[in-house]
């Protein structure tokens, strides 16, 4: 048992690991070809606590820890990338935020909506031309009698476009600081409002079976009291925010690298070339040992990153390189069991081969390896 973890988080972890298997396992694969969000999934998984796992129990959420989120993460990710992405962006993007800078009357409003009424919420921050530099936002807010009028759109959004999507966390424009830098501001914004529409992007390589939509707002009109925390710090508030979904994006990588290594176990033991397992020669031997040692040194640090935070320490440095190491891992780990696999590895009725993709936007969302390194770098006073 890992030394962090206690009786409960185990507990969960077997849960969900039987969820996992037994529900999502069998339809992954369908799902990934056809491109399809599965509502019959999501569903499940808030009939299981799983999109409000660490939200109070008096908001409807299960109320536990950062670690029992990461475990649930990390094994919806073993089996698939996709349903991990709806649960983590939910939890930790659409969730997080307004948990912790809504005013009381906003998580009073909010929560019940997006745990009891079952309504997916996004994270607004990547445009069009706005990703690794996010303070480039181009979406604006007016204010203007006592409402908000938005304008501009963000893509790439998860959670976004799909019927049980309720709205978004956006970060807008909302002056000019006078010093030639942007005035941000969070604003919650509401999908039934007049101006707001979206677009399903369903051309992807990966996490084909998760919602990643577009979101358009023209002159979208919401009451001056969805601003999110203080007007002027939405940096703050979306950059802090993405610290928690650093974690999250850390056990997808970490999920995906024991369910490739479990499949690279397996194949190797029961492929037979020059009358032996594949298993018994050593450069296989080799592969599977740096696996095995890549998952060790990634479950350490993103566990430890977790304990920080359930600790009230500062996690933000610790949470990078969780993200950083785990996603470079997930990515060898995969692209070495897919090797493991030979031909069979490459093809559609073989999970590596879908892990193989899903790797891949794990090194780009929430924070591309390149600026992690710069944040990493920074917490280090090196400039
Ligand atoms: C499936 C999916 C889901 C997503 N979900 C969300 C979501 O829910 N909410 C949301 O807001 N966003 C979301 N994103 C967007 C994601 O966070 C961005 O793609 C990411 O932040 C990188 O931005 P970019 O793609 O525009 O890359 P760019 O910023 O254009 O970067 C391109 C390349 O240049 C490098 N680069 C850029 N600046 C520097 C620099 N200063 N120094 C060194 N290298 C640099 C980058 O590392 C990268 O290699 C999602 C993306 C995908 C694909």
């Amino acid at each position: 048992m890992d030394p962090l973890l206690n009786k409960s988080h185990e507990e969960l972890r077997e849960e969900v690991r039987t969820f996992a298997e037994k529900e999502i396992a069998p339809v992954a694969r369908e799902l990934d070809e056809t491109s399809t969000f599965s509502e019959k999934l999501t569903h499940r998984m808030f009939d299981l606590g799983l999109l409000g796992i660490n939200t109070p129990e008096e908001y409807g959420g299960r109320g536990m820890d950062t670690l029992s989120y990461i475990v649930t993460v990390e094994e919806l990710a073993r089996v698939d990338g996709s349903q991990a992405a709806t649960v983590a962006a939910h939890n930790s993007l659409g969730i997080a935020p307004i948990l912790n800078y809504g005013t009381k009357e906003q998580i009073d409003t909010d929560l019940p909506k997006l745990i009891g009424k079952r309504k997916l919420w996004a994270f607004g921050l990547t445009e069009p031309n706005a990703g690794s530099d996010s303070n480039n936002t181009e979406t604006v807010a007016e204010l203007k009698d006592g409402n908000w009028h938005i304008n501009g759109g963000k893509i790439y959004i998860t959670n976004s476009a799909s019927a049980m999507s309720g709205g978004i966390t956006v970060q807008a424009v909302t002056d000019d600081r006078g010093d030639g830098r942007k005035e941000l501001s969070v604003i919650l914004v509401d999908r039934e409002n007049d101006g707001y529409s979206t677009e399903i992007i369903d051309s992807k390589m990966m996490w084909r079976a998760a919602d990643t939509g577009k979101i358009f707002l023209n002159n979208v009109t919401v009451p001056e009291e969805n601003l999110l925390g203080e007007r002027g710090k939405g940096s703050k508030i979306m950059l802090s925010t993405l610290d928690g979904g650093r974690l999250s994006i850390a056990a997808m990588g970490l999920g995906l690298a024991q369910g490739a290594f479990e499949q690279a176990m397996e194949y190797a033991g029961k492929r037979i070339q020059f009358r032996k397992p594949i298993r018994s020669f050593q450069a296989n031997q080799f592969k599977l040992a740096d696996m095995a040692t890549k998952i060790e040194l990634a479950r350490n640090l993103l566990y430890k990153a977790c304990w920080l935070k359930d600790h009230k320490q500062p996690f933000g440095k610790e949470a990078a390189m969780a993200k950083l190491y785990t996603s470079e891992i997930a990515r060898e780990v995969a692209n070495d069991s897919l090797q493991i696999h030979g031909a069979h590895g490459l093809m559609k009725e073989n999970a590596i081969e879908r892990f193989y993709r899903d790797q891949r936007i794990l090194e780009i969302g929430e924070g591309t390896s390149e600026i992690l390194r710069l944040v990493i770098a920074r917490h280090h006073g090196i400039r």
